[in-house]
């Protein structure tokens, strides 16, 4: 789609104004095809928030936002500055009389595609296969965007409950400046309810919410033995190899069947049935023969316990390999945390830890720190039943409570600074659309199912009893 959208009020003149779940069902599914013209068109730019890439394409997906949510109905569309970031995009209509209002967020940038050889589609042509529109950000989180454009469009601009919207800018990039933003404008984004359209079911057609997320800490670890670099001939077999003694460091911290050996990081257990193995290694795709790493069910592995993960390393290549000892090796390390843990203590252990095995008395620094919180749902109040029975009648089935591994620190922040506010996750990024890998996809009929949920839920929350 090119050009500006029309206003909403000339498409659908007051008076057609869908009040019935069965209206809203027809009017979200009447929709899909400017849904999915919209998301593509929005897929279609590459607004990676890294640093490195370019700002202009972000800042063209925050203005297609702004289009979109103001083509939605919403009276009030603007973009709003955050300190240090891209812009974000907040709309907002007030809430009829005594009805609730409901925060809806979703962030307009992307992963970067990486190698493009792995794409079996041009990371940044969102093309539809078999019912899925592959591309970068199609799933992850572009899915979230349209999932909220489509819920409001079916009201025709007669929204049931009070709506605010804020779409974030730079959230898979130091996420963590939209946090002191929330932390700043309080009034702004205060709501009864919040729907986090950032993640999705366990498989596509089975319908979750998403109450556990693990939070994250990450840092730099940097290794010095030798001034310089010295010939790996007439020196190796007697200088420290910093390469080698970082390499021993980050082996403790795992044992050998792949559990984490850094005291004070516990597994935990959660409450609630995960992926199979089968599933699991389908799903992440892990080769013939070769074995998963830790203990305890997958749900407690992936949803409720530690994991590091060594994310990069600064060493020569293999293509500039030179036959010397390296004087100096950086590691990147990302630790997940249970919602119960907490990232500052984490970290110190594991930089504790590392500084404990670092052999033959290397220097040994630790920087560019990043820490995030998990979080918890409690067991859920109106806005949940209202979910739970708009999911129902979406799907055709009520949803189950799920973890996700992953980690969304903002949704913290939200709890912190609104503990009144029910906090819902869930959308059309199910395990399978390949958020953050090659070939991210996201299936339409499963966006029309979160669609329809989200806009039923709405219209739920606004009328009990109406789903
Ligand atoms: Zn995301």
């Amino acid at each position: 789609m090119s050009g500006k959208l029309s206003s909403f009020d000339e498409n659908h003149p007051r008076g057609s104004v869908p009040v019935t779940p069965d209206q809203i069902e027809s009017a979200v599914a009447a929709s899909m095809p400017q849904t999915v013209e919209d998301l593509k068109r929005l897929a279609a730019i590459p607004s990676v928030a890294f640093p490195g890439h370019p700002e202009e394409p972000v800042l063209a997906a925050a203005a297609v936002t702004e289009d979109l949510l103001r083509s939605a109905g919403l009276p009030r569309v603007q973009q709003v500055a955050v300190e240090g970031s891209y812009p974000a995009v907040y709309a907002e209509a007030p809430a009829p009389p005594g009805a609730p209002t409901v925060l809806l967020y979703a962030h307009y940038d992307v992963q970067p595609a990486g190698d493009p050889a792995a794409w079996r589609t041009p990371p940044f042509e969102p093309t539809l296969i078999d019912g899925r529109l592959y591309g970068r950000g199609t799933a992850d989180d572009k899915s979230g965007v349209m999932s909220h454009v489509a819920a409001l469009r079916a009201f025709r601009g007669r929204f049931p409950v009070g709506i605010k919207v804020i779409v974030e800018g730079q959230e898979e990039y130091a996420g963590e400046r939209l946090e002191a933003f929330v932390e700043r404008n309080p009034e702004l984004l205060r709501a009864d309810a919040i729907v986090v359209a950032d993640t999705g079911n366990p498989r596509v057609g089975d319908p979750a919410v998403t109450t556990s997320l693990r939070g994250m800490a990450a840092f730099t670890v940097e290794v010095r033995t030798l001034r310089e670099p010295v010939h790996s001939g007439s020196a190796g077999g007697a200088a420290p190899d910093a390469l080698a003694a970082l390499m021993r460091m980050l082996t403790a911290l795992h044992d050998d069947n792949g559990d984490i050996r850094v005291p004070g990081l516990p597994r935990g257990s959660f409450f609630g049935q995960g992926p199979s193995e089968e599933e699991f290694r389908k799903t992440a795709g892990v080769l013939d023969g070769v074995s998963l790493v830790g203990s305890g069910s997958l749900a407690d592995r992936l949803w409720s316990s530690y994991a590091i993960t060594v994310t990069g390393l600064d060493v020569p290549t293999v293509a500039q390999a030179i036959n010397a000892v390296q004087p100096v090796a950086r590691a990147r390390v990302t630790v997940r945390v249970p919602p119960a843990g907490d990232p500052k203590t984490t970290v110190n252990a594991v930089v504790d830890f590392l500084r404990q095995v670092a052999p033959w008395g290397v220097q040994v620094g630790f920087g560019d720190f990043t820490v995030g919180s998990g979080f918890q749902a409690d067991s859920g109040g109106a806005a949940r039943a209202a979910l739970n029975r708009a999911m129902e009648r979406a799907f055709g089935r009520p949803p189950r409570d799920v973890g996700a591994g992953g980690s969304i620190p903002l949704v913290n922040t939200l709890l912190k600074q609104f503990p009144a506010a029910e906090i819902l996750l869930f959308g059309a990024e199910d395990e399978d659309a390949g958020c953050h890998a090659p070939n991210e996809r996201v299936d339409l009929e499963e966006l029309r199912k979160v669609a329809t949920a989200e806009a039923l839920f709405l219209l739920e929350l606004g009328s009990p009893g109406a789903a």
